[in-house]
């Protein structure tokens, strides 16, 4: 599959070879029968694009001409990767996938599907199938970037850090995110351990940024893109146990 876009590249430098958009107009027929993608009804402009891919895909010498039957071997022995460029053409137009189509791209996308995980989820609930939502929910696990709190609505573990999910655009309350990162308990394990400068800027923001592992001070630098992080305002009370953490450290021994 990596050599795609070399072997592209020698297509058109070299005149002698093969052209793989002609074979795979003269092969169509076979390719789609070969990955057994009839019955989704796709139209013919698709179905001309994904036997052109195909083809690219399995082709691998363009400097002679394979037969129908090797061709045919080839897309039987690298099915589950093709399924997956055949998944990313239909996915290009969602908005009008039918129930067989889109059974078809969540049990045979796989990571292709990640970037059309919402439309997907809307769509499953839509035709009233959730089990497609758990489907859709395992490869979110498997190729996604699934986040420390899971959304009480759709499932998905994809509560970012500003509360909202970003699978079905439902918000957490502030407590809901305190319970599930069971920050009662490591509040008072993290007041024990930080460095007065952090708890003063704790005190001073008002709030703490906590990750599933671990709590920062407001100040201190975040890579959302590796930890998310969610802002937790402290309630008065503790607050003042900040304040008497940093008075007992004051008090010399
Ligand atoms: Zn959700």
């Amino acid at each position: 599959m990596e050599q795609k876009t070399k072997k592209k590249r020698r297509r058109r430098r070299r005149h002698k070879t093969i052209d793989l958009d002609s074979l795979a107009e003269q092969y169509k027929e076979y390719v789609i029968e070969a990955l057994g993608i009839s019955y989704l009804e796709l139209p013919q402009r698709l179905l001309d694009e994904i036997s052109k891919e195909v083809v690219n895909a399995v082709v691998t010498s363009t400097s002679y001409k394979p037969s129908v039957d090797t061709v045919v071997k080839r897309i039987n022995r690298y099915r589950r990767q093709l399924y997956k460029i055949v998944s990313a053409k239909i996915l290009e137009s969602i908005d009008k996938l039918t129930i067989d189509q889109l059974e078809f791209v969540i049990g045979t996308g796989e990571e292709v599907l990640i970037p059309y995980i919402q439309e997907l989820y809307k769509l499953a609930k839509k035709y009233n199938r959730d089990d497609l939502v758990s489907m859709l929910q395992y490869i979110w696990e498997k190729y996604g970037r699934p986040t420390p709190i899971q959304c009480p609505k759709c499932g998905f573990r994809t509560i970012m850090a500003d509360y909202g999910c970003m699978v079905c655009g439902y918000v957490v309350g502030e407590n809901y995110i305190r319970e599930q990162l069971n920050f009662g308990e490591r509040f008072i394990e993290f007041i024990k351990t930080a460095s007065v400068a952090q708890l003063r800027d704790i005190v001073d923001t008002g709030f703490i940024l906590v990750s599933d592992i671990d709590m920062k001070s407001p100040r201190e630098r975040i890579v959302p893109s590796v930890r998310i992080y969610y802002p937790i305002y402290l309630r008065s009370s503790e607050l003042s146990l900040i304040m008497e953490e940093i008075s007992s450290r004051k008090i010399p021994v």
